[in-house]
């Protein structure tokens, strides 16, 4: 499936106009597809799988700002501390002091954000309200210097239920709002893909993880 040049513009242009951040998921896609969007100026490009990524980092351009977007095992941690800009789905403690650690041999801040479990499914990973709490209280108390927690990370349910949708948004918006009030500091909530970025805008998302509408689908495994 080719890039697709038109629709990148178009929502580009969206979600410029909307102070939204575009993050081009680029799993399963070749380097030639993700230079063919470098070259219209894209610079943020998420993957899920550690190996892929690193893989494609190592043979692209140095300016690119890659996004870890899958479910990071720790023991990977040191393959992306080097270069990843922002870890969106952390969702442990365990996770976030291997981040801060490998960050530190790297001699650097590495961003992150908290997954949290908004979707009716079971299966989707991700924290509820009650451990997002307690994972943050431990980290400020932990002084972790090479880690910075910026924001939230959430998946909507994956059914054609609007309303749900929404709802599911919203919840991880007003999550959001919440800790923004203990914490100025937060800037990013990562919620919206192609079947639901207008809806995850709509209720507020500074950042949205769009690969088909971009790429065009990916080979089903
Ligand atoms: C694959 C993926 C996306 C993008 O999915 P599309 O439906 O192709 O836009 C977004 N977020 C995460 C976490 C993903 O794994």
């Amino acid at each position: 499936m080719p890039v697709k040049p038109k629709a990148y513009q178009l929502i580009k242009k969206e979600l410029d106009s909307a102070n939204v951040v575009l993050v081009a998921v680029s799993k399963t896609k070749s380097v030639e597809d993700i230079l063919e969007l470098y070259n219209l100026g894209h610079r943020d490009f998420g993957e899920n799988y550690v190996q892929e990524m690193t893989e494609k980092a190592a043979r692209l351009p140095k300016d690119i700002r890659w996004h870890f977007i899958g479910h990071l095992q720790s023991n990977k941690v040191k393959l992306i501390a080097p270069f990843v800009q922002l870890i969106h789905g952390v969702d442990s403690l365990k996770l976030l002091k291997e981040i801060n650690k490998e960050a530190e041999k790297n001699n650097r801040v590495i961003d992150c954000l908290l997954q949290i479990h908004i979707a009716q499914e079971e299966t989707k990973f991700g924290l509820d309200e009650e451990e997002l709490d307690s994972i943050l209280k431990e980290f400020v108390d932990l002084k972790m210097e090479n880690v910075r927690v910026i924001g939230l990370m959430g998946m909507a349910s994956f059914i054609e239920n609007i309303d749900l949708i929404r709802r599911e948004f919203r919840n991880l918006k007003e999550i959001f709002r919440r800790l923004m009030t203990h914490d100025s500091r937060l800037t990013t909530l990562s919620m919206g893909m192609s079947s639901d970025y207008k809806i995850a805008i709509g209720e507020g998302s500074s950042m949205v993880r769009i690969g088909s509408l971009l790429f065009g689908e990916r080979e089903k495994k």
